[in-house]
């Protein structure tokens, strides 16, 4: 029985064998005559986004309908970035571009520059919205150069903006390919809908919580502050790998001047300093995402979102 079985099964085998080589000296053949790109991605509109939550937003209102890039990959940091050769290839080959603005992009004038692309589209996604200012001098630890000379660019973790933002990438992809207005504008409504019942769920919560005041270390939250009426003390502009005497005397300061609840790290760091800091303060130590960083999926922006609600509710009560 079982030399049977095998004995048929090694001529199924021939048999496939022999299809696979006639199937695969056809396809040689045929692919020769075709164009190297397969013509529906030729035709499909390129979008190049510069970080991860304009990625998310771009690819929520094209959907499958457009090749969506990313330049800064997830985990880079992104205040400092230095483009690259590719970035400036992805740029010359693209259609549209997706910044968030508001000066956040630095490298990005020289890097478009350099694409020579006179065809580029560019959508600047915070058109519209008044920048808030970089958080004020007795506020700062440092007397350091303005990173953000136009205002305070994380506009992006208020889900109000954040909705703005998703309108104005909207239209200008409808300004840029018309024939895909129904898509964008479906998916946009689509996800729109969904970030406004994330600042239902932000209001619900912290407005039991009025004036709740946050250390972070990392100037990301004015805006979402703004919007619930809460308080951040950003003790450091931009994340740094280790805080300088200076920021702890701020951070102690800021503790006792204000009736704080919490320090914030970014997740996923590991700071000693923050952790020691926060036990000798008395106070928890909580991950607040600025989402920099994270996963490719549109959807993560609710995830990431929610999860810093958690955080904020826990710290406020
Ligand atoms: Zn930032």
């Amino acid at each position: 029985m079982q030399n049977r079985t095998s004995k048929q099964g090694s001529v199924v085998l021939v048999a496939l064998l022999l299809t696979a080589l006639f199937g695969c000296n056809n396809q040689t053949s045929s692919q020769a005559q075709q164009s190297p790109t397969p013509v529906t991605s030729a035709n499909q509109l390129k979008v190049v986004t510069t970080f991860l939550p304009m990625y998310w937003f771009t690819k929520a209102v094209t959907g499958d309908t457009a090749q969506v890039e990313i330049l800064i990959p997830p985990g880079t940091e992104v205040h400092d970035y230095q483009a690259t050769p590719a970035n400036a290839q992805a740029i010359a080959n693209a259609d549209i571009l997706v910044k968030n603005g508001i000066g956040f992009e630095e490298f990005l004038e020289a890097t478009v520059a350099n694409a020579k692309n006179s065809q580029l589209k560019e959508i600047d996604a915070s058109a519209s919205i008044k920048p808030l200012d970089n958080a004020t001098p007795e506020e700062h630890a440092r007397d350091r150069v303005d990173e953000h000379a136009e205002g305070n660019p994380h506009v992006w973790l208020d889900p109000v903006l954040a909705k703005q933002q998703v309108a104005n990438i909207r239209d200008g992809l409808i300004a840029a390919n018309p024939e895909n207005k129904a898509t964008f504008q479906a998916n946009a409504t689509a996800y729109m809908q969904k970030l406004e019942a994330l600042d239902k769920e932000f209001q619900e919560s912290l407005q039991k919580y009025p004036n709740c005041t946050f250390v972070t270390f990392h100037d990301a939250y004015p805006y979402l502050a703004n919007r619930y009426q809460i308080k951040q003390v950003a003790v450091v502009e931009i994340p740094e790998d280790q805080l300088s005497p200076t920021d702890i005397q701020t951070t102690i300061n800021a503790v006792k001047k204000y009736n704080v609840k919490a320090l914030f790290g970014e997740p996923g760091t590991d700071n000693k300093l923050l952790t020691a800091l926060s036990k000798d303060l008395n106070l928890t130590l909580q991950p607040l995402d600025s989402l920099e960083s994270g996963t490719l999926d549109p959807q993560h922006y609710f995830t990431a979102m929610r999860a810093n609600l958690q955080s904020l509710e826990s710290a406020c009560q």
